[in-house]
């Protein structure tokens, strides 16, 4: 018999509703209004890709249960990948799992990783599984909050250094950061791992945006620098680096102890996923850098695209150094409420976007910040531009 004392949704959930994804897809599509939400492009992916896939199903390769740890072709490829892009030698046996999305990797390593009342540092704002995840996990999370600075958002290391205590299990860091498409710098990523080594702390690296970097911004993983590399779970996948978001396939690269910790969370998760899209990713990474460049240079053109047309319709916007995202402030309207901005957006203007209000903490650090997503046609944007200079009159 159930109480009707006791909720059923758990304590450690009970803080968390619909994601602010979902509910803002559902009101777009509810008014037809054009989604600059939730991050998936209105492009496929690469056709010979898309081709891999439809073969691997043809030849009967992964309709299946494919292999707990990943097929050995994808495996082989994201340590070929590593290793070409950055120099990080990987065991395709021992040191890459294969996972259901990054959602799942992070969900696997925050439950392997953290025991209850562990802390958890993450950057605010977080992506909303973040927070989730460590509630799932029993840990507590502790925000670090990256604060604008000459117009983009940018992290203070003292108080990154201020946040880890003695109960401080974890880093979770995001670069290329979504919301904020803050890139984190060369020097800030010594002082992370600087600080990893000193304060013997684990580190769950989410690199899904590695390959989304633009203008001088470059990214480097966690894991290159000294002492990291056996204390750092990377995180990947292949669904904003080859637009193919629906196909959930993701993977995380370690050190072999870290590998078997989070397999042995992941494989009460899914158990496996995505047969014969695994195979299709194993090519998808084996592309040549052309595919890479082109892929980023035409993303470039449209955050600048996007950017421009932001900021002719009035709003204050925090330049990104990296991923699908744009984050604008929308002060100079007169508003505060980014939340409530953003549920009027579509009827004001038909256009939909996501509040990063949910992805902080401390609910004024974010009031009145708006995020939209450039991953979308030209002429998709450029109406989005349009309809959003309503807004000024
Ligand atoms: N991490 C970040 C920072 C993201 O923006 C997303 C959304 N794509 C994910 C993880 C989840 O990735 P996936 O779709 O591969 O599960
Ligand atoms: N990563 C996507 C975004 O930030 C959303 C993915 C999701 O809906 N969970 O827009």
């Amino acid at each position: 018999m159930t109480s009707s004392a006791r909720p059923l949704l758990n304590r450690r959930l009970a803080e968390f509703g619909t994601t602010i994804f979902a509910e803002m897809s559902a009101l777009a599509l509810r008014t037809g209004s054009i989604n600059l939400g939730q991050g998936f492009p209105d492009t496929d992916g690469p056709e010979e890709v898309r081709e891999a896939a439809v073969r691997a199903l043809r030849d009967g390769r992964g309709n299946q249960y494919p292999p707990g740890p990943g097929v050995p072709e994808l495996r082989a490829a994201v340590a070929a990948h590593q290793e070409r892009r950055y120099g990080l030698v990987h065991d395709p046996d021992t040191e890459v799992l294969v996972t259901a999305g990054a959602t799942e990797a992070i969900a696997a390593a925050l439950l392997a990783l953290v025991e209850p009342g562990d802390e958890v540092v993450a950057f605010e704002p977080y992506y909303d599984s973040y927070a989730a995840c460590i509630a799932m996990a029993g840990g507590t999370r502790v925000p670090v909050t990256l604060r604008p600075h000459e117009g983009s958002f940018r992290l203070d290391l003292d108080e990154l250094r201020a946040a880890v205590t003695d109960r401080t299990r974890l880093l979770l860091i995001n670069t290329p950061h979504n919301p904020t498409g803050t890139v984190l710098t060369r020097a800030e990523l010594t002082a992370i791992a600087e600080l990893a080594v000193e304060r013997d702390l684990l580190v769950v690296t989410d690199e899904v945006y590695e390959h989304l970097v633009f203008d001088e911004a470059e990214h480097i993983p966690l894991a290159t620098f000294p002492g990291m590399r056996e204390r750092t779970v990377t995180i990947g996948s292949a669904g904003k680096t080859f637009s193919f978001t629906g196909w959930k396939v993701g993977w995380i690269t370690a050190n072999g102890p870290l590998v078997s910790a989070v397999r042995t969370a992941k494989q009460y998760l899914t158990y496996v996923s995505a047969g014969p899209f695994q195979y299709a990713v194993a090519e998808a990474l084996q592309l040549p850098d052309s595919y890479f460049d082109g892929f980023r240079t035409d993303l470039r053109r449209k955050r600048d695209l996007l950017g421009d047309g932001l900021r002719a319709a009035g709003f204050e916007v925090y330049q990104p150094q990296g991923t699908y995202f744009i984050t604008t402030d929308i002060t100079p309207f007169g508003e505060k409420d980014a939340y409530a901005f953003c549920r009027a957006l579509p009827e004001r203007c038909g256009v939909v976007a996501i509040p990063n209000s949910v992805f902080y903490d401390d609910p004024d650090a974010g009031r009145s910040q708006v995020r939209f997503t450039f991953c979308k046609k030209d002429d998709v944007l450029q109406e989005a531009a349009d309809r959003l200079r309503r807004l000024a009159s």
